[in-house]
């Protein structure tokens, strides 16, 4: 089967249960949200599909394969932190070639790929710079760029935009969108902010403490919440 598949994926931190039981199949290209308030597991879910962290229970595949063994380099996704976590000693070229450098990808094939992706995020003019000498928009759209470059079957996006002061965050809001158009790639977005998740999202996947409440495209959310919290929480009447 191909996407990516979450078999009854349990994380355990000590005695706490951080993700209980959650089960999920997102389709090749699709555009998925996680959403839930701080603490309920956004992020601990997204680092165990990146394979930056071990599942205590259940197993993940990625395209009928089973991954969960598989390290965080060997499962063709790219992750985007709120951070941005670029190089600061680095220039933007240089953080965009990061971790390119020495696999099989040829030369030339890394500049081609940079030179695509600046110009697909505009940041052509600051190749040359550190990232201290850029905006946080900027900023983040080399963190964005860094994953571009690596052709990914698929992005994992953890709160990119929040960093952001509104009007840009709206902006680029835009821009993800066109980047999902463009890529065909799948995108697993996590976010707390709702208009980004029902604007950008084919499907959302509503967390509570570590458990699905429901998923659902943005209408069926809207138009049809499972519970109060779920209503609550995308804004729909109740
Ligand atoms: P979210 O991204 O939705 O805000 P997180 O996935 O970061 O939530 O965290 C979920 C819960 O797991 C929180 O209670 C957090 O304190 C806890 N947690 C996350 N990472 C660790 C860790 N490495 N060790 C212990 N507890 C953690
Ligand atoms: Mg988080």
């Amino acid at each position: 089967m191909s996407g990516l598949e979450l078999r009854n994926i349990v994380k355990n931190f000590g005695a706490v249960e951080v993700i209980r039981d959650v089960s999920l199949h997102v389709n090749d290209g699709e555009f998925v949200a996680f959403v839930g308030p701080s603490g309920c597991g956004k992020s601990t879910l997204l680092r165990l599909i990146a394979g930056l962290d071990k599942p205590t229970g259940g197993n993940i595949a990625i395209d009928g394969k089973d991954v969960t063994a598989i390290s965080a380099a060997d499962r063709g996704l790219a992750m985007v932190f709120q951070s941005y976590a670029l190089y600061p000693h680095m220039s933007v070229r240089e953080n965009l070639a990061f971790g390119l450098e020495n696999t099989k990808v040829a030369k030339a094939e890394i500049e081609a790929r940079i030179m695509d992706a600046a110009r697909m995020l505009e940041i052509e003019p600051f190749l040359q710079r550190r990232p201290g000498q850029l905006s946080g928009g900027q900023r983040q759209r080399v963190a964005i760029g860094r994953a571009i470059v690596r052709r990914p079957d698929a992005f994992l996006l953890d709160e990119p935009l929040s960093n952001l002061d509104a009007e840009l965050r709206v902006s680029m809001r835009a821009e993800l969108a066109a980047l999902h158009a463009r890529l065909k790639a799948t995108m697993i977005y996590v976010t707390h902010d709702q208009v980004e998740a029902m604007t950008l999202a084919d499907r959302i996947v509503v967390l509570r403490g570590g458990r699905i409440e429901q998923v659902g495209t943005p209408l069926e959310l809207y138009n049809k919440p499972a519970n109060r919290f779920v209503a609550g929480f995308i804004g729909a009447p109740h």
